[in-house]
C-alpha cells in the first residue's frame, strides 16, 4: 500500500471510526488519522497496522491497540500547550500522536533498539516535538519536570509515587495499573491541592513497566 492508496485511506477511516465509538474529542480523532500507523509496526505485521489490535513491535513489546490510544489520549484533556511525559515510548506512535496534540513531548524507554528505532521513525516523519530518551535510574525523566500531563503505555502494580511527583497541579496522569495480567484497570489521576484523584475507565491489558515504580525482571504474573 503507497501513501496514497485509497485502501489505506478506507482502512485509516475505518479505523478512526471504530475509535470515534468511544473517544469523542475530534482533536484525537484527527491526530489518529494523521499519525500513519503502518509506519510505526514492522513490515511483517504492516498489513494489520490499521485493525484495531495491538501488534508485537520486537522485544516481547507491543504497540497499543488505537481504541486504546484514543482513550487515554482523550483522558489526558490536552489543549495545545501542554509539556507532556509518555513512559514506554516503543513503537514512538503514542508519541506521535500526542506530538500533534501538545507543545512538546518526553518520552522514555528502557530498550536501547526500540528507542532507537522510534527516534529514527519520528524523524523520518518529521515529528520535531519529541525528545526520545533512555530510562534512567527513577522512573519518568523528573529533570523535565514538571508535566502537565503524564501517559504510562506499560502497567504498573500500583500507582507510582515518583511519577506523581513529577505531575504539576492540576495534571493529569493516564495509566494501566494491576498485578496480574487479567486485573488491570486504565486509570486516570489528577494531581490535586491535597493529594490526587483517581478515576477507573475500565479493564485493559498492557506489558508490564519494568525497574523502579515496575515489576521485577523474574516476575512472570503479568506476563
Ligand atoms: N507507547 C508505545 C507502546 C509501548 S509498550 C507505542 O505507542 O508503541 C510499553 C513499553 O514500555 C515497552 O517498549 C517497554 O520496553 C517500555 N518500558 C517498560 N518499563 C519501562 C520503564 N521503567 N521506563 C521506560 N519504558 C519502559
Amino acid at each position: 500500500m503507497t501513501a496514497d492508496d485509497p485502501g489505506r485511506r478506507a482502512a485509516i477511516e475505518e479505523m478512526v471510526r471504530l475509535v470515534g465509538r468511544v473517544v469523542r474529542d475530534e482533536r484525537v480523532l484527527e491526530a489518529m488519522r494523521a499519525v500513519p500507523r503502518d509506519e510505526f509496526v514492522p513490515p511483517r505485521v504492516r498489513r494489520y497496522a490499521f485493525e484495531d489490535h495491538a501488534l508485537p513491535i520486537g522485544e516481547g513489546q507491543t504497540i497499543s491497540q488505537p481504541l486504546i490510544v484514543g482513550m487515554m489520549t482523550e483522558a489526558a484533556r490536552l489543549e495545545g500547550d501542554e509539556h507532556v511525559l509518555e513512559v514506554g515510548t516503543g513503537s514512538g506512535y503514542q508519541a506521535a500522536v500526542l506530538a500533534r496534540l501538545v507543545r512538546d513531548v518526553v518520552s522514555v524507554e528502557i530498550v536501547a533498539s526500540l528507542r532507537e528505532q522510534a527516534a529514527q521513525t519520528l524523524a523520518r516523519l518529521g515529528v520535531t516535538n519529541v525528545t526520545v530518551l533512555p530510562a534512567g535510574v527513577e522512573l519518568g525523566a523528573p529533570e523535565y519536570g514538571p508535566y502537565d500531563a503524564i501517559l504510562v503505555t506499560a502497567v504498573a502494580p500500583s500507582i507510582p509515587e515518583a511519577l506523581v511527583r513529577q505531575l504539576r497541579a492540576g495534571g493529569r496522569m493516564v495509566l494501566p495499573v494491576g498485578k496480574h495480567d487479567d486485573d488491570q484497570e486504565l486509570l486516570v489521576v489528577t494531581r490535586t491541592a491535597e493529594g490526587i484523584d483517581t478515576t477507573s475507565l475500565g479493564g485493559v491489558r498492557f506489558v508490564p513497566l519494568r525497574g523502579e515504580g515496575g515489576f521485577e525482571e523474574d516476575d512472570d504474573s503479568v506476563l
